[in-house]
């Protein structure tokens, strides 16, 4: 679980084996950049791993300066990422934030050489080079300006981690909504930096995010809240969130670190999540049969996924809250959640009747179906594409399923049922 808290080096470290001797391997060869992507995915996993924590945190410290020299330069946005927040020291006035050895190597009595902050040893109080200049009068010790604490600001070396990273765990996030200020929305690779800088994901997390358009001038104190409030509604209505999202919702209001314009990131958490019924679980078990007795001609390892414990558990739970929600709302509700390798996405729609069930897709299932791989960004990262959809009126469920394999080699299943006759005909189904 991702805490944001200040990092402290624990009594035994666990190692994940062949990581500390790849990473060195390509740190030696200073290969900075393909070593911390390796990290970072290391700790997006697994955020509490403490030989991934020191092995950033040296790469990260020693790439300051030997960076110019480097084969592989660390990027800005691995510095910045949320994801090395612990291990961060960050200015308690201006908020600018650097990294010091001996947030990981406590040595004992340690001169800091050319110190970019100073600290208060009793409660980490910190001020950076420029804000200890215009606090020290001629150079003097500066006494702790934290109320009730009596310690004296010293060359700074403690982590103190990063106040603006948003504490959450990757596994809880449905989706991040990304605009930017201006008429021009912004390209995945400039909203990825505005993103990571505040929230724990990664480059490979861009199927995560929704960029959306925003208005001229919209970013200011008055108007942010309300273009948040837009955004969300807007992705709910069009069955992109599930829904109750905005009460899930983040807005953090950013500058980006690419080009320096104002953007709004929403982090929007996953609803809460509900167990699956056995009949339900048993309605898709019987579904997969009857797709499995079919024999497809292209099953390959991406049908195979779709088979496995991890992929059907999280379907049923999905499904299983699409279809409360729908029953509640009376309309079609959607859910979402993105797995390792799959996207999940849970359908309900509270009517037996096929016509009917086809009506709740304004343009279309097919249209809807592109509209979502859209906004994760498919096909592409690898992932799989998986959609459920019950049917039922409260009584008997009718279960559709489509599947798109990320290898295209293998074959796909579209939910015919849901789409209009005289489209089948036109697309050839
Ligand atoms: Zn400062
Ligand atoms: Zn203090």
């Amino acid at each position: 679980m991702f805490t944001g808290q200040p990092f402290t080096v624990p009594e035994h470290i666990e190692p994940v084996p062949g990581l500390a001797d790849r990473v060195e391997a390509m740190y030696r060869a200073g290969r900075y950049r393909t070593a911390m992507d390796e990290v970072l995915r290391q700790l997006r996993r697994d955020p509490a791993n403490a030989e991934a924590m020191i092995l950033a945190a040296t790469i990260v410290y020693v790439s300051r300066t030997a960076t110019l020299m480097a084969a592989e330069p660390l990027t800005r946005e691995q510095s910045a990422s949320a994801i090395l927040a612990p291990v961060a020291v960050q200015c308690s006035r201006c908020g600018a934030f650097w990294y010091a050895m001996g947030t990981v190597l406590p040595i004992p009595n340690m001169i800091v050489a050319n110190p970019l902050g100073v600290q208060c040893p009793v409660c980490r109080y910190t001020l950076c080079k420029d804000c200890a200049a215009a606090a020290s009068h001629q150079g003097a010790a500066i006494p702790c300006p934290a109320p009730g604490c009596s310690g004296t600001l010293e060359p700074a070396h403690l982590p103190t981690g990063r106040r603006e990273v948003l504490p959450i765990d990757p596994s809880e996030i449905e989706r991040v909504i990304v605009a930017r200020d201006g008429p021009i929305p912004p390209t995945i690779s400039e909203a990825l930096p505005a993103v990571t800088t505040y929230v724990p994901l990664v480059a490979d997390d861009a199927p995560f995010v929704i960029i959306c358009r925003s208005d001229p001038s919209q970013m200011s104190d008055a108007s942010a809240p309300v273009l948040a409030r837009r955004l969300v509604d807007g992705l709910e209505h069009d069955m992109l969130l599930a829904s109750g999202a905005w009460d899930r919702s983040t807005p953090m209001r950013v500058t980006g670190s690419e080009d320096d314009s104002d953007y709004l990131v929403i982090v929007v958490k996953l609803p809460e999540r509900q167990p699956p019924s056995a009949f339900l679980a048993g309605l898709m078990g019987d579904h997969l049969q009857r797709i499995a007795d079919a024999k497809f001609e292209h099953h390959g390892p991406c049908w195979a996924g779709l088979y496995s414990a991890d992929v059907t558990g999280e379907s049923a739970a999905l499904l299983q809250a699409a279809a409360s929600d729908a029953h509640q709302a009376d309309r079609l509700a959607t859910r979402t959640r993105i797995l390792p390798e799959y996207v999940v996405v849970a359908t309900g729609i509270p009517t037996l009747d096929l016509p009917a069930a086809r009506s709740q897709f304004p343009h279309g299932y097919p249209a809807y179906v592109e509209q979502l791989n859209g906004s994760f960004r498919l096909p592409g990262y690898g992932l799989n594409f998986v959609h459920w959809i019950s049917c039922s009126d409260g009584a008997t469920t009718q279960l559709h399923l489509t599947f798109l394999p990320a290898d295209q080699s293998e074959q796909a299943l579209l939910a015919q049922d849901l789409v209009e006759p005289d489209m089948r005909r036109a697309l050839g189904l």
